[in-house]
This record gives C-alpha cells, structure tokens and sequence, in this order.
C-alpha cells in the first residue's frame, strides 16, 4: 500500500484551474520529485497531499485514511505528528531564534522546553550551523536559513517530507547537504519525499521525477 496517494485532483482558485487532473502515488522510502513550468501546478499539488489545500475535487488517501475527508483540525494533528516542511520562503519564524524555530515542532507536539531545545541544539550541530542558535533568521544567511528550515522539518522524524525549492539555488555545498538530508531521511528513516525543484541536478536525487503542465500529472521516467 502505498503511504500517499491522490487520485485525479482538480483546484481552481480563479478562472484558470491551477490542478486540472493531478494523480500522484508515493512509497514510503521513496523520493518523488515534482517538475514543471513555473504556474503549472506544483506547489498547489504539494499543498494538496500535505492537507494544507483542499481540492475541488479527487481523492488523497495518507496511509489508507482519506484526507479529503478529514476535519481541518484532524489535518492540522496530522501535519504536526506525521508531517515534515522545508519551503523556500516564509518558513522560519522572524521573532525566534534559530534554535527556538528548530524546537519549535517539538514543542507543538507537547515536548518541554529544555528537552526540545536540547534536540534542536544537536540538529543545529549536525547541519554544521551550531552558530546560529542564538540568532533571529534575519540574522543569517540565506543558505544558514535554508539548514535551518532543514533542521526543523526533520526534527520529529516525520513519515513525509514535503519540500517546495528546498535548495534555492544548488551552487554550494550547502544545497548538498539539503539533498543528502533529505536522502538520508528516505533510505534511513524510511519517509515519503515530495520535492519541488527546477533544478535537474535536484531532481537527479529523486528515485522518481514527475512532471506537471497545465494542471495534470504525467509520470516521466524512473531515474533509479
Ligand atoms: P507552480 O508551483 O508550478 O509554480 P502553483 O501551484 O503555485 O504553480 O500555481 C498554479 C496556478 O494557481 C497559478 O496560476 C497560480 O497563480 C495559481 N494559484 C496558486 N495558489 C494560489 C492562491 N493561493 N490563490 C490564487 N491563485 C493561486
Ligand atoms: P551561504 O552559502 O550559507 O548562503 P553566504 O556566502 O551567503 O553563505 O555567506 C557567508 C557568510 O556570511 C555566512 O556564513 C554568514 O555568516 C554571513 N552572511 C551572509 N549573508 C548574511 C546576512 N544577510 N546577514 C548576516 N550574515 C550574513
């Protein structure tokens, strides 16, 4: 079975529909990577299997449950247990710092304060970006920024990983690392990765590549 599936979706959020028959199934231990012209779909694809945007219509099923189904706050519970996120933009939390955002899931899930940052401090340690603890993410660079959001979507050691332009530009060591991370995070622990990239040196990480135009899904290739 696999743990994500969805099944012919369709979203409009005006005239023009943004998914017009998106079908997308993921293993678990598997990394999907989902290309595509910019405004064709794929963030809202992204949205849609992580419960954070209702679909028109079609189906999501996460480990067999309905999510179309499901009530906003059983989405919310989910997300928070079962779900990690690293998206470009908007993903770290202004007024913290560094090492308050990466306890931050922890601590949504119950986990008290001095045991959470304890867990974010070790995070922070093995994305080599120990030195940002203190800071507020306008503080940091912008590839620190992007290990920092790494840091917080893998720290509850989520079943599915859902990454929007997780890299930014892959020039550097550090978009590497992301994509080890999140590698790592698939072989190890087993997770489902959805990624969005424009990126095909990105993508070449991906067990599989999915490309999205105009609304709908179409399976490519298998990469590996
Ligand atoms: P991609 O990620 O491939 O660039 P998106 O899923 O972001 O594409 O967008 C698909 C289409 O839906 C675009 O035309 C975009 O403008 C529109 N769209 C996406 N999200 C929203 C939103 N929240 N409100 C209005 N329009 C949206
Ligand atoms: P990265 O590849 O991590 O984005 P950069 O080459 O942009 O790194 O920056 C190198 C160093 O300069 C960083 O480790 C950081 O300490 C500092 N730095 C870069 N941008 C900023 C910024 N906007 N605010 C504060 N420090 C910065």
């Amino acid at each position: 079975e696999p743990l994500l599936h969805a099944q012919d979706l369709h979203k409009s959020f005006g005239p023009t529909p943004a998914l017009a028959g998106a079908s997308l199934t993921v293993a678990a231990g598997e990394l999907v990577a989902v290309m595509g012209p910019s405004g064709s779909g794929k963030s809202t694809l992204l949205h849609c299997l992580a419960g954070i945007t209702r679909p028109d219509q079609g189906a999501i099923t996460y480990q067999g449950r309905s999510l179309t189904t499901s009530t906003d706050s059983e989405l919310s519970a989910l997300r928070r247990t079962h779900f990690g996120f690293l998206f470009q933009f908007g993903q770290l939390v202004p007024e913290l710092s560094c090492l308050e955002n990466v306890a931050l899931p922890l601590r949504l899930n119950g986990t008290r304060r001095k045991a959470a940052e304890a867990r974010a401090a070790e995070w922070l340690e093995r994305l080599e970006v120990a030195d940002t603890a203190a800071k507020r993410p306008g503080e940091i660079s912008g590839g620190q920024g992007q290990r920092v959001g790494a840091a917080r979507a893998l720290i509850t050691g989520p079943r599915a990983v859902f990454a929007d332009e997780p890299t930014g530009a892959l020039d550097s060591l550090n978009g590497e690392r992301v994509m080890k991370l999140l590698t790592r995070a698939a072989r190890e622990s087993g997770a489902a990765v959805v990624l969005v990239t424009h990126d095909v040196r990105v993508a070449a990480y991906a067990d599989r590549e999915i490309v999205v135009r105009d609304g709908r899904t179409r399976d490519l290739a298998t990469t590996r």
